[in-house]
């Protein structure tokens, strides 16, 4: 099979970084040193002045396959994940029908396999995501998934919720919560404060978010069983979850670019492209959240990428879907929330190593299906890397976006650190921030 050599960047392990060169033979990582000779009929790479890290994974992507191929297809999402570094994806369970049963996890697996990266799933908790009874989740997690979870609305019954928790806990897997009370949030579309009133726009409140943190918080301490908070969007959030496992719950949690780097002003012109659920925040909010994620409060960034067709993102503020783009731009905006002097080891600890530790997607889990994802960058790894370049300064354009959809709010922003390369189960998906 083919073999390719990433020369002289800066190689970052999980706790240090040295310059050198990476070695790739049929799939797999076999030397990592100072200098390597150039093998005959090897192709090579220039690296010099990147960050060569193992390649990104993704805790949540909406791939939209079933139900909703007209915003994206896990073909065309995979593109956009190649391209933003990502050689995992995790596709969230709110298709049309739902992932909630081993038929339609069977194909989004089966599909993800015809794509250059590892696509996982992630189930639904409860049948078509209905928050009533549970999905079979033991069927499910004997395909290898690893990750349950009804995203797009949180399981909002406390007894549902704990009865799923309890029957996780035995089958080794993780549910995941979106945490928004919904009778709390209900008609809001975006955050409320002074500036939704001022606007005449019903808000979702950062109550809503926090009071389902608390419930889960107590539900995890009843049950023992492990929770990942997805999208976090308050500072108070944050910190909860912080006192939680510095009481040794089993808690992990996750923020999204766009809440780290867009606040509620950004609703001020009644552009939909800035509509999401949880909603953008307050400044101070984002500025807590960027400290947060600074001081390792954090176990991963995570996309939220969340297509939709042009004809319903251009319907009134209240009326559009919530959700926006994220998988190309994840990896700079993550760079642009660090700030500053960006230590590489935190950069991917955030974009690689903790999603494939909270996915189960590494060498030492149990894998059914993929590859392994979040390595050490050592021989005898899976060859999934990415190299990054933190110095490139580049404009994002939504007339470039490899995804179906195009309802990204970042066209036209100016942003620092670029994914050149991608190298996904050894071959090179991505070179020179294009498709090859
Ligand atoms: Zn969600």
């Amino acid at each position: 099979m083919s073999s390719l050599l990433v020369r002289g960047g800066l190689v970052v392990g999980p706790s240090t970084s040295s310059v050198g060169d990476v070695l790739v033979r049929d799939g797999v990582i076999v030397d990592v040193s100072d200098t390597i000779a150039l093998p005959p009929g090897c192709s090579e790479i220039d690296a010099r002045g990147c960050w060569v890290g193992p390649g990104m994974v993704d805790l949540h992507a909406h791939l939209r396959e079933p139900g909703r191929e007209a915003a994206e297809t896990i073909e065309s999402g995979a593109h956009a994940g190649a391209i933003g570094g990502f050689t995992a994806l995790v596709a969230m369970p709110n298709t049309e029908p739902a992932l909630d049963n081993v038929a339609l996890v069977s194909y989004v697996l089966d599909r993800g396999t015809r794509t250059p990266i590892d696509v996982a799933v992630a189930g639904a908790i409860t049948v078509g995501r209905k928050g009533e009874s549970l999905a079979p989740m033991a069927e499910m997690a004997a395909l290898g998934v690893r990750l349950f979870t009804d995203d797009g609305i949180g399981v909002q019954d406390p007894s549902v919720m704990r009865r799923a928790l309890t029957y996780a806990r035995p089958l080794g897997v993780r549910l995941a919560q979106h945490c928004e009370d919904e009778l709390l949030a209900a008609g809001g579309s975006m955050n409320e404060g002074a500036l939704s009133s001022r606007l005449g726009l019903v808000g979702r409140p950062a109550l809503a978010e926090e009071l389902m943190v608390m419930r889960d918080i107590e539900l995890v301490r009843l049950t023992g069983a492990p929770l990942h908070f997805l999208h976090l969007s308050t500072i108070r959030s944050l910190n909860l979850v912080d006192a939680a496992r510095r009481e040794g719950l089993p808690v992990t949690c996750e923020v999204a670019p766009h809440h780290l780097t867009l606040d509620e002003t950004s609703c001020q012109g009644f552009d939909a492209l800035f509509k999401v659920h949880p909603p953008l925040r307050a400044a101070s909010d984002v500025e807590g959240l960027r400290v947060a994620l600074r001081s390792g409060l954090v176990d991963a960034v995570a996309s939220d990428h969340a297509p939709h067709a042009p004809e319903l993102k251009d319907l009134a503020f209240d009326e559009a879907p919530a959700g926006l783009l994220g998988l190309e731009y994840s990896a700079s905006l993550t760079f642009e929330a660090l700030g500053g002097d960006v230590d590489p080891v935190q950069f991917f600890s955030l974009l690689s190593r903790g999603p494939a530790r909270i996915a189960q997607l590494r060498r030492d889990d149990l894998r059914v299906r993929h590859s392994a994802h979040g390595g050490a960058l050592v021989a005898g790894d899976d060859a999934n890397l990415v190299v990054f370049d933190p110095n490139a300064r580049w404009t994002a354009s939504n007339a470039t976006l490899h995804s179906r959809a195009t309802n990204s709010p970042y066209d036209g922003r100016a942003l620092v650190g670029q994914v050149r390369s991608t190298i996904a189960k050894g071959t090179l998906v991505v070179h020179e921030a294009e498709l090859v």
